[in-house]
């Protein structure tokens, strides 16, 4: 997932050449690329020129085996569990770049569609009519957002990578999904929008990336959303 987030965006080859140390380019032998593990016993740094690794690579490695391990716990070793935790593992991949780049690359979001897509057919709980719906319904919603967006204030708001998530995110997870993840996915951005800007200057432009929200949301969906749905209807009556 690493080097999925660190050369996706630059069009390089995920693989070939082998992990590398960006600093003095030597390979990273298979004993010092074991998930956090490596990170701990090379205290951090390159084994060769000492330059110091980023923390991001064991946080991104050990928010994984979380991921891996909640998949787990809830749908048991199948698979079912393997193709969340393949979603899940996408979303993570996005969010981390869109944080670095504030952007989402259509060679991630594109082929995953299709994927999503057949995926449906072993997933007990989603029919393929009802992830043609959420296709449908991820791409348009967050579409008609971004069209009114910009006839109202003549700029683009919502860039044209987060409709392409939404619309991959329906594919898996159908149209209730959908509009679980665009409604969690605006509170939350909402809130942390809010808190961007009370610690921004006036005059600078707001640009918060929202596919670290739509993930976020689509994640608890995974996890949570077929009971939170329920409990809200419920509610409602
Ligand atoms: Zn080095």
């Amino acid at each position: 997932m690493n080097v999925c987030i660190y050369r996706l965006p630059e069009s390089k080859s995920i693989i070939h050449p082998g992990s590398m140390c960006p600093k003095c380019g030597r390979q990273i032998k298979y004993y010092d690329n074991i998930p956090v593990l490596s990170y701990l016993w090379l205290k951090g740094k390159c084994r060769y020129c000492q330059t110091p690794i980023s923390l991001r690579y064991p946080l991104v490695e050990l928010i994984s085996g979380f991921f891996a391990t909640f998949v787990y716990l809830k749908f048991g070793f199948c698979l079912e569990g393997l193709i969340y935790f393949a979603f899940i593992a996408v979303l993570l991949i996005v969010t981390f770049i869109d944080i670095d780049h504030q952007i989402i690359p259509d060679v991630i979001t594109l082929p995953c569609i299709p994927l999503c897509f057949l995926a449906t057919f072993a997933l007990p709980t989603l029919t393929y009519k009802d992830s043609l719906l959420g296709l449908l319904a991820g791409g348009g919603s967050l579409f008609a957002v971004a069209w009114t967006y910009h006839l109202i204030t003549g700029k683009e708001g919502m860039g044209g990578g987060d409709i392409k998530l939404l619309a991959m995110i329906g594919t898996l997870l159908g149209w209730k999904g959908v509009f679980f993840t665009i409604f969690a996915s605006s509170a939350l951005g909402t809130v942390v929008g809010i808190i961007v800007m009370l610690h921004t200057q006036k005059d600078r432009k707001l640009a918060v990336p929202f596919g670290p929200f739509l993930s976020i949301g689509a994640i608890v969906y995974v996890f949570f959303g077929s009971g939170l749905i329920d409990w809200y209807v419920h509610f409602l009556r």
